[in-house]
């Protein structure tokens, strides 16, 4: 049964640890609804110390969330790898020529979600630019998942992948939109957003949407109704400075629209990629960024530890340092696995649990809104059941 999730007020620093003035001056700003500036968060996220950002992250994590750490149960399918555009960091695209690449017709689609379709409650999904596909194609797909599995949620497209449909179709940011809202798109995953900086854009993904149709088509679907994620795909070739301008971007975004639902930071992994100049994250790296970004985005309700990207080791240290999600079951992904994660696609509900309550705190299931939740433990979780392994 769904209820409306459990609330714990906050701890505060109530163990007296001695803290750098520049946290305990943080810690005393949020405590009080207050905000931490762009310098501010600079100087934190370049000085203060692994175990000082990440204590005062999971302070904000607890005083919005208590102990709960959000999980869902849902499916990734990839509608084609061929793209139009040659990010330098992406590893997944392929040209319509190639041997590897793939289109999946609407029928195909509904076959990969048919086998496990009882057992999630959201299909995420993204893909290439295809160089035919108008709105028309993800209408029809749309549409064929409500009809079939009307209690799926559908989280699919990227800001790009928005934009090329408009263009593709002539039609505008809005129209496009709000055609995909009514064939059934219930959300937008926030991929794509890369680092909201052009210079940096410019170096690692040129010809996608620049920072301001980034944000512009994600203030759209606010406006008309359609929640969306946020990412920052962190570890290439910017400046910690860079990262912090990004997050500021989607704050003063957030603060116009309340649009965004969860805040998803992950890593570059270079595999396969073309960029030798990337500077690599190293774990704590990792989790400084996760900490931060819960730090400073103080109206974006959730962060998330995605560990499809950041696997399932660091996810668990995420959860202690300012993240509560954890995304979910997954099952099949094909972006961050071609850029090299190993992160396993069989690990199931149990699995998750069982991750969560090793690190003490309580899991949580999430629908794709985070607007009906439902408490597990590995005591009472389902008997282990394993999914099929689709395709
Ligand atoms: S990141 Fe997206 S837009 Fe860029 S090449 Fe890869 S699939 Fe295409």
């Amino acid at each position: 049964m769904w209820d409306s999730g459990a609330y714990t007020p906050p701890i505060g620093n109530s163990a007296g640890i001695a803290l750098s003035s520049s946290v305990n001056e943080a810690w005393e700003i949020l405590a009080n609804g207050g905000r931490i500036d762009i310098d501010h968060g600079l100087d934190l996220y370049q000085h203060a110390s692994i175990n000082e950002l990440g204590m005062l992250a999971h302070y904000v994590k607890r005083q919005k969330h208590g102990d709960n750490i959000h999980f869902n149960l849902n499916l990734h399918v990839n509608t084609t790898n061929i793209c139009v555009l040659a990010c330098r960091f992406c590893a997944f695209r392929k040209g319509s020529r190639h041997k590897d690449a793939y289109a999946l017709s609407t029928h195909e689609y509904l076959e990969r979600v048919r086998p496990i379709s009882d057992t999630i409650d959201e299909v995420h999904s993204v893909g290439g630019l295809h160089p035919e596909w108008t709105v028309e194609h993800y209408e029809e797909i749309y549409r064929a998942m409500k009809e079939e599995f009307p209690h799926i949620s559908v989280k699919s497209l990227t800001a790009v992948e928005v934009k090329h449909i408009s263009q593709r179709s002539g039609l505008s940011i809005r129209r496009t939109l709000e055609r995909l809202r009514d064939a059934g798109l219930d959300a937008l995953p926030g991929g794509g957003a890369e680092i909201l900086v052009d210079s940096v854009r410019d170096r690692i993904c040129r010809g996608k949407e620049s920072s301001q149709e980034y944000l512009t088509i994600h203030r759209t679907a606010h406006e008309i109704g359609i929640p969306t994620n946020c990412t920052m795909l962190f570890g290439t070739v910017e400046t910690l400075q860079d990262r912090i301008t990004h997050l500021d971007r989607l704050r003063s975004l957030q603060d116009d629209t309340s649009g965004f639902q969860c805040f998803v930071p992950y890593p570059f992994l270079p595999d396969k990629t073309r960029l030798p100049e990337a500077k690599i994250p190293k774990g704590m790296e990792v989790i400084r960024t996760i900490a931060i970004s819960r730090i400073m985005l103080d109206n974006i309700p959730h962060v998330k530890a995605y560990r499809m990207n950041i696997g399932d080791k660091l996810a668990s240290i995420g959860i202690l340092s300012g993240a509560d999600d954890i995304d979910g079951t997954v099952q099949r992904e094909e972006i961050m696995h071609s850029a090299g994660s190993s992160t396993p696609l069989n690990t199931g509900m149990q699995g998750l649990i069982r991750m969560i309550e090793s690190t003490g705190q309580k899991a949580l299931q999430r629908n794709t809104v985070y607007t009906k939740f439902k408490p597990h433990t590995l005591k009472n979780a389902p008997e282990p059941r394993t999914l099929p392994v689709v395709g």
